[in-house]
């Protein structure tokens, strides 16, 4: 089929005999353009539609994608027997040339055509992994297929599965924020893979930020470490031994217990005997994605009481019950332990976070401070108080005749949370905007 015709070229072209399988062969490669072209169409149309509605986003994308696919796959094809039939050397010059870029590309392509597919997985699961495993047989059970002559993406293409990885990002995110921990868990547990993926988007937002939380933290060991444990402006340790037992909650890719275990390794090295710190990591999160991390819903991690010395959240208040995290980090602390939480900043309805403050102060927490100096999120630290400092404060109130207005503060504080949970009215969650 031509692309266009002009009377009376078609004979003439026909008839020349330097060439008619060249120009057979030229026919077919802009009739791939031409499709290659179309393909694209489609991405970017997804792409757009993206801006109005994530959701419809999400099938919009995946219906472009398969289609773009179907094609390019079909154009592979074509081309693979052109190639057979006229016995062309099987490296080209250029192929050779664009291996690299072809192997990074391809995980990109990978990675986000999966993406494309995941939404669905959950009400229609069978489509797309057929389709998948069409793929693979093509290829002969390779276990890193090479798709058949699979095109290195153009810049625009690239930036489009970027496109497309931010939005399943944001999605995962909104859904995280929105429903309670045991869903989370349970929804990672069927699709461990969107923990990735949100922890691909993860990653690149926070290292657009002037400073990342979990460097932040570190610090605040490394400078309280310099003082003897549990003296003030020390690091809490367990009474007995001095142990510094920190539970990090929603810890990610656990780089906290990284960067400590490394940090008192170092510092021990350096220090004189009594003067060495004993320090210890429990991480906790939805996914084990390396050997530091146990699964758990941070609501109720496998800990015994009063075990730990910090408990840190990490921008980790995800879940619509997350005020159940806070007493799940109550139970955990040792008396005086500490409870140490960063939060992105747009989540606090009164910008300043006393709302939440003081939620947490009613759950038996004393309010140590709060480091409002980080343009992206806001710090805070708390502790748990020894039995002799509760029962002077409930002395001291009840001589102030303010005891029971507290218990009636407790008490509206569950009420409200049984009208809805205070991942609605508490916090907000974080919306990540478009890039
Ligand atoms: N603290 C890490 C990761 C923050 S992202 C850091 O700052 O780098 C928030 C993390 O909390 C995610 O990894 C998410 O999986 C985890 N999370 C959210 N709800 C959770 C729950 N109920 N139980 C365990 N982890 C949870």
């Amino acid at each position: 089929m031509a692309l266009f015709e002009v009377e009376g070229w078609n004979i003439k072209a026909n008839n020349v005999s330097y060439d008619s399988a060249n120009a057979k062969k030229e026919n077919k490669k802009k009739e791939r353009k031409v499709r290659a072209k179309r393909a694209n169409e489609r991405r970017i149309e997804a792409i757009k539609n993206a801006e109005s509605d994530d959701e419809d986003f999400q099938e919009h994308a995946e219906e472009a994608e398969e289609q773009a696919r179907a094609e390019e796959q079909a154009q592979a094809e074509e081309q693979a027997q052109d190639e057979e039939r006229e016995s062309v050397a099987p490296e080209t010059e250029e192929q050779a040339q664009s291996e690299d870029r072809k192997t990074s590309i391809q995980k990109v392509e990978k990675s986000a055509k999966k993406k494309a597919n995941e939404p669905k997985k959950a009400n229609e699961p069978k489509k797309a992994s057929k389709k998948r495993s069409a793929e693979k047989s093509e290829v002969g059970g390779d276990p890193e297929p090479a798709q058949p002559a699979k095109k290195p993406l153009t810049a625009l293409q690239q930036k489009m599965m970027a496109k497309l990885s931010g939005s399943r990002f944001r999605w995962i995110n909104e859904q995280l924020y929105t429903i309670s921990s045991e869903s989370a868990l349970e929804l990672i547990k069927k699709q461990p893979e969107l923990f990735d993926e949100y922890h691909d988007g993860f990653r690149s937002q926070v290292q657009s930020w002037p400073e990342n939380p979990v460097d932040v933290f570190v610090d605040q060991f490394r400078m309280r470490s310099k003082k003897p444990v549990n003296a003030p402006g020390g690091l809490p340790g367990l009474p007995n031994d001095k142990k510094i037992v920190v539970a990090d909650m929603g810890c990610g890719e656990a780089q906290l217990s990284l960067e400590l275990r490394n940090f008192f390794a170092e510092a021990n090295k350096k220090s004189k005997r009594y003067q060495k710190k004993n320090c210890v990591v429990h991480s906790f999160d939805l996914k084990k994605v390396n050997n530091r991390i146990t699964v758990a819903d941070i609501r109720n991690v496998p800990l015994p009481d009063g075990s730990c010395t910090v408990v840190v959240f990490c921008l980790a208040l995800m879940g619509t019950n997350f005020l159940d995290f806070i007493k799940e980090a109550y139970r955990l602390l040792a008396p005086r332990g500490e409870l140490w939480i960063a939060e992105i900043k747009s989540r606090f309805a009164d910008r300043e976070g006393e709302e939440f403050v003081n939620a947490i102060k009613l759950l038996g927490f004393f309010h140590k401070k709060t480091d409002d100096t980080n343009k992206m999120f806001t710090r805070f630290e708390f502790f748990k108080p020894p039995q002799d400092i509760i029962e002077e404060r409930k002395a001291k109130l009840e001589r102030k005749q303010r005891f029971v207005e507290v218990e009636t503060e407790k008490e509206e504080l569950e009420t409200k949370r049984n009208k809805a949970p205070e991942g609605k009215w508490l916090l907000k969650p974080c919306i990540y905007k478009r890039r």
